[in-house]
């Protein structure tokens, strides 16, 4: 009889008691001690393990009663089978019970194969099987088969799998939100300003202090497939800034008027990574430094909007720093990450005199 594990393999063999009657004058010196309750043996006596007990002295270490069959032991106590797996047997996770036979480890708790696929096991949350092979996870506790990849509604701010959600919305640009990021969203324009006077002060205590009074700046909330149409300065998703200079006839600015677009319904994190990295570009065209390279003017444009979520200490945040940390975009990502690398070693006087560098090439 053996106890094995799936995982480990750990084994116990459960030896039978051989009564190896012995009798004390065989020893022709010293008599036993029995290690059962530490008095001189006279008479026959047991063996076990090389230790020598009275036959009435065996008992089990977990009930007490005396053992007469089979036996295990371990750290130099007998004990019966049963009593050996209450006392020793890994006990699941889930129904708190010892574990004979097969089971399952999941970081280091053993689980009964049953309790595991009923109780603990991932589900996907498409099909809702037990996951076996390739899955994919969202980051926030979605899992799903990996075949189901293509076909799976995410949100289009969080990326978490909606299926199996509720509370999701479906807006008419074609988003589908979580409950979790419409219940965060930013829905009106002055929650929306209000984000924006945060997002200046994000930048100015970064030294990224903008000329223009942002009472001058109109903000309008817009859908997602409006910001593509508006174009403007690079290529970014849910934002777009637009400046409108007014000129005398012989072609003279006299006045220019910015406006930002801003998705409407976009969680307030991020909405406030993208009006940092707006107002960034509006920096950037004060200063004559709004051309240049794609890569480096949103690259750096995006640093701003990495500052800006830093300031915030909630899962989504991480969530968005971590999305810009992988995103794959050269652009984006790749320009995002080569800019932030010279804001980190070098500082951010040393970041700004790039980008205005690289701006009015
Ligand atoms: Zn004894
Ligand atoms: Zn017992
Ligand atoms: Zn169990
Ligand atoms: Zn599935
Ligand atoms: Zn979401
Ligand atoms: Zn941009």
């Amino acid at each position: 009889m053996s106890f094995r594990s799936k995982q480990t393999g750990w084994q116990i063999i459960l030896a039978g008691l051989f009564l190896l009657l012995m009798t004390s004058s065989a020893f022709a010196q010293q008599p036993p001690t029995c290690s059962g309750c530490g008095k001189t043996i006279v008479g026959s006596y047991v063996e076990i393990e090389g230790k020598a007990y009275h036959k009435a002295c065996v008992v089990c270490a977990e009930c007490g009663k005396r053992i007469l069959g089979q036996y295990g032991s371990k750290d130099g106590n007998l004990y019966h089978p049963d009593c050996y797996e209450q006392a020793h047997a890994p006990r699941c996770g889930v129904c708190g019970e010892p574990i004979v036979g097969q089971y399952v480890t999941l970081e280091g708790q053993a689980y009964h194969q049953d309790c595991y696929r009923d109780r603990v096991a991932k589900r996907c949350v498409v099909c809702g099987e037990v996951i076996q092979g390739q899955y994919i996870e969202d980051g926030w506790g979605g899992t799903i088969h990996a075949r189901h990849h293509e076909t799976v509604p995410r949100c289009d701010s969080c990326s978490r799998f909606l299926a199996g959600l509720s509370g999701t919305r479906h807006l008419d640009d074609g988003r589908s939100l979580c409950a979790d990021c419409w219940r965060g969203g930013v829905h009106d324009l002055p929650h929306a300003e209000r984000l924006m006077g945060e997002a200046q002060r994000i930048l100015g205590e970064a030294g990224i202090g903008l000329l223009t009074p942002l009472e001058t700046i109109s903000l309008e909330l817009v859908d997602k497939q409006k910001i593509a149409t508006i174009g403007g300065v690079g290529g970014d998703t849910y934002g777009v800034h637009e400046v409108e200079s007014k000129r005398t006839s012989d072609g003279r600015v006299i006045l220019e008027e910015t406006t930002i677009y801003l998705v409407r319904d976009l969680p307030e994190e991020q909405a406030l990574a993208v009006l940092a990295h707006e107002l960034f570009h509006v920096w950037q065209h004060e200063r004559g430094a709004d051309g240049g390279a794609a890569q480096w003017r949103e690259g750096s444009a995006n640093v701003a909007g990495w500052l800006a979520l830093q300031s915030r200490n909630t899962e989504l945040a991480r969530f968005l720093l971590e999305k810009m940390d992988e995103a794959p975009d050269l652009t984006y990502g790749t320009g995002f990450r080569r800019a932030k690398r010279l804001y980190e070693t070098r500082g951010k006087v040393v970041f700004l005199e790039r980008v205005l560098l690289e701006g009015k090439r």
